[in-house]
């Protein structure tokens, strides 16, 4: 039933695309097209040093979705990498914060905010992408989270849900119709970017095992019901890769 209810997703996504009724077969044939033509694009999330072992921030198992998103990112004409790009003493780090712990939450002037270890400060190994990622027709990397008061889950719009960070603009200029998501992680910067992606009004899916979770206190189930309320469609890499 899985593999059904995958396949339906994708032929949703790709009837608003074609606005066309597609049987299985074409449907079949035409998910890699659907990725190599110039209207859509790859958005690889925060696939940086501090979110794999060895950073500051790990998410379980983050590095695994490299070799993924490196076979994916053949399918598409069109990547857009991201990068978290802390200040020092940002204000998502519980070290920011008298006797506030990383994982506990504070309020700030946009909503409740998660604190978060030191992690992906500007120009550190730490925030660099990680270096097994291959892809040399990438087009662009956009860096979030540099204000100093504000956060930046999102690819599209800082954690006030109104500061831009351009990319909108830039996908739009490009004539982008539909995203793909990817990345790290999921319940957090890859949701966030998605949620954001669907009512700026591109076609969005999440390809769900090129992304690993921190899943903290059921953010995973939480970020899988905001994104599909808000339109996300939720893909494996076999739908796209065959
Ligand atoms: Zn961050």
């Amino acid at each position: 039933m899985k593999g059904i209810t995958r396949r339906q997703s994708l032929r949703y996504l790709l009837q608003g695309a074609a606005g066309l009724a597609l049987s299985s077969s074409t449907v079949n044939a035409l998910a890699a097209m659907a990725t190599k033509d110039e209207k859509s694009a790859l958005i690889v999330v925060d696939v940086q040093n501090c979110f794999i072992d060895g950073g500051t921030l790990p998410v379980k198992n983050g590095a695994e979705v490299v070799p993924v998103i490196n076979q994916l990112s053949t399918q598409f004409l069109n990547v857009v990498m991201t990068q978290d790009w802390h200040t020092k003493e940002h204000a998502s780090f519980a070290s920011t914060y008298d006797g506030k712990k990383p994982f506990e939450t504070t309020e700030l002037s946009y909503g409740t905010q998660v604190l978060w270890p030191d992690h992906c400060v500007q120009g550190t190994d730490d925030a660099s992408l990680v270096a097994g990622l291959d892809i040399p027709h990438a087009e662009m990397i956009i860096r979030k989270g540099f204000h100093q008061h504000i956060d930046s889950y999102s690819a599209f719009y800082e954690a006030d849900h109104k500061t831009p960070t351009g990319l909108v603009g830039y996908l739009r200029e490009r004539g982008i119709k539909n995203v793909y998501i990817v990345g790290l992680a999921t319940d957090f910067c890859v949701a966030w970017t998605a949620v954001d992606a669907a009512k700026a009004g591109f076609k969005t899916a999440v390809i769900e095992d090129a992304c690993r979770a921190i899943d903290l206190n059921g953010s995973l189930q939480n970020a899988w019901k905001m994104m599909t309320e808000a339109g996300v469609k939720r893909l494996q890499s076999e739908d796209i890769i065959g």
